[in-house]
């Protein structure tokens, strides 16, 4: 497919960004899409600058994994008057310095008779009297007219599902997740498992339609983060490290390190934009036994099969206080 017939399948709100951007006067601005959507940049950018003259706008190739990851420091180090951020909508932990518009980029191809048909049959099949429906900006609007109009079950609440702030689910017996790809329903499902509700979690493939439960991957997911978390009970060498922005997370840095100290343990803070393999080792894994990633919890998941382990918060403090008895997700 051409990034022409694959953009078109998104709605990048031209009309709202011109508006945004003439409303601040504003003469440069940053725009920011996350890697799956980048190839439509050149789109966007054209389409800014056929609706206005004299406005720079300057493409961020920095991680935007979330909106938690918002490229304030581009935008200062170029003078933008306004970042443009598509794909999420705003992380409710970091409230940006520079005035940022949130696109949502919802998938427009999406057949809502089809997907109301399937959440029916869902409903009928586990005979769910609540459910609960988690997605992600690009299907917030279309999982809304579904919720509303939803004929077998009732729909309790519906909302976006970021990694590391899932869907509350205290007023359903299922939750169904609506995203492409495996990493929100699986950080739902987690989730559940961490606060011990009996809650069934389903997944559904928006653009395949395709229904899956996420049961035997996070049951092998827990096996593996469990045995890293084993790894780390006797680590006396820590390298925490804490993220920019929605990422910088300077409460759970202090609660970790309070901890490491009472018990007498080393440790190093760092700080990275982007965290990778390359990354730890050029800090040097044989400097360290236990590494505690505080910006994103799916970097340490990533990082399953590093020669040293790779923790969540939540799976820190669970070594750091021996106890196994329950996975905490995400701290
Ligand atoms: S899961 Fe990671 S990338 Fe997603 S919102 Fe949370 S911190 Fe950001």
């Amino acid at each position: 497919m051409g990034s022409d017939s694959f953009c078109r399948n998104y709605d990048f709100e031209i009309d709202k960004i011109v508006d945004f951007v003439k409303n601040i006067g504003a003469r440069r601005v940053l725009l920011q899409l996350p890697e799956g959507l980048q190839l439509c940049a050149p789109m966007i950018i054209k389409a800014i600058k056929e609706r206005l003259d004299n406005v720079e706008v300057y493409l961020s190739q920095n991680p935007s994994y979330g909106a938690c990851l918002l490229d304030e420091y581009s935008a200062y180090e170029l003078e933008a008057d306004a970042i443009i951020h598509v794909g999420h909508i705003e992380y409710p932990y970091y409230k940006p310095r520079k005035p940022t518009l949130f696109v949502k980029a919802s998938y427009m191809a999406i057949d809502g008779n089809r997907l109301k048909a399937i959440l029916n049959d869902v409903c009928m099949l586990r005979s769910s009297i609540k459910i609960c429906i988690g997605t992600t900006a690009q299907h917030i609007d279309v999982v809304k007219d579904i919720a509303e109009d939803l004929s077998s079950c009732k729909v309790t609440r519906y909302g976006i599902v970021l990694g590391c702030i899932p869907l509350n689910t205290d007023e359903c017996d299922t939750v169904v997740v609506i995203a492409g790809g495996r990493f929100h329903c699986l950080s739902q499902a987690l989730q559940t498992i961490s606060s011990n509700r009996a809650v069934n979690v389903l997944c559904i493939d928006p653009y395949t339609y395709n229904v899956w439960s996420p049961s035997e991957d996070v049951e092998r997911l827990i096996r593996v983060r469990m045995w890293k978390v084993r790894e780390a009970f006797d680590a006396r060498k820590w390298l925490i490290i804490d993220g920019f922005y929605g990422q910088h997370r300077p409460h759970l840095v202090q609660v970790l390190t309070a901890k490491l100290r009472n018990l007498g343990r080393e440790y190093v803070i760092s700080k990275a934009l982007r965290i990778d393999r390359e990354l730890l080792d050029n800090i040097g894994a044989q400097n360290f036994d236990a590494i505690v990633i505080v910006a994103c919890p799916h970097v340490a998941f990533d990082l399953y099969d590093y020669v040293k382990p790779v923790l969540t918060v939540g799976e820190a403090l669970m070594a750091l206080n021996g106890d196994t008895s329950r996975y905490i997700y995400p701290w």
